[in-house]
């Protein structure tokens, strides 16, 4: 049974290497920024940018919408591609303000599904942000799905080899029961397997889920 397999994957996981505290952030605005200032870069990178938004004094959603996207841009600088990146949050910005006041607190009465078509129109917030603002920032039970999580299910043969986002979001959303602190652990759990033995080359000796049925045949994860 699917769901067993995947309570039982999480075990092992958590029995291994415990809770995770993710996502890490002061504020539910801090979160968002993390989230899409994160994509193809490190964390370490990120605490710099998100360092010198706090420095600045412009971590709220309104100080950053009033701020220019040239200084935004400089002051996010180590976040890597950054004039693009600052163009994402003001992208993000200019949507909550023109639909809900630039306050988070009203994205509360929204339903989750309608808020992630919001989210995945605005220009630049991908899938993988935008479910992880939605599950680490506004605690909805939406499962976070990522290279990781990909290579991880291909090789434990949880899906079809080229099931895309969808797919294997859907894999763990309707085999786990809907809990926010579940999904927010396991997810980033997958993460932590994924870059101490699931690598593009898998050592698989010593994971642990070494014992569980497995390929390690995909490699272009
Ligand atoms: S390294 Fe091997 S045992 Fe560990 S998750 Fe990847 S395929 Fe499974």
């Amino acid at each position: 049974m699917l769901s067993e397999r995947l309570i039982e994957i999480y075990e092992l996981l958590f029995e291994r290497f415990g809770a995770q505290h993710w996502w890490p952030g002061e504020t539910e605005f801090e979160i968002i920024v993390g989230a899409i200032l994160t994509q193809n870069t490190n964390w370490d990178n990120v605490e710099k940018a998100i360092g010198n938004l706090k420095s600045a004094n412009l971590l709220s959603p309104e100080r950053l919408h009033n701020t220019k996207v040239l200084e935004l841009a400089e002051l996010i600088r180590p976040a890597g591609y950054f004039n693009i990146k600052a163009k994402r949050l003001k992208n993000f910005l200019d949507w909550l303000f023109d639909n809900y006041d630039g306050d988070l607190g009203e994205l509360e009465a929204v339903d989750t599904e309608q808020l992630r078509e919001e989210l995945l129109s605005v220009k630049g917030i991908g899938r993988e942000t935008a479910d992880s603002i939605l599950l680490y920032a506004l605690n909805r039970g939406v499962f976070v799905v990522d290279a990781y999580t990909a290579r991880v299910a291909f090789r434990h043969m949880l899906i079809e080899p080229d099931a895309d986002y969808e797919r294997l979001r859907e894999l763990f959303e309707s085999n786990l029961p809907e809990d926010v602190q579940l999904f927010n652990e396991y997810h980033a759990l997958l993460v932590r397997v994924g870059k101490e033995f699931c690598k593009p080359k898998a050592r698989c000796t010593g994971c642990p889920l070494e014992e569980l049925p497995r390929t390690v045949d995909i490699e272009d994860f």
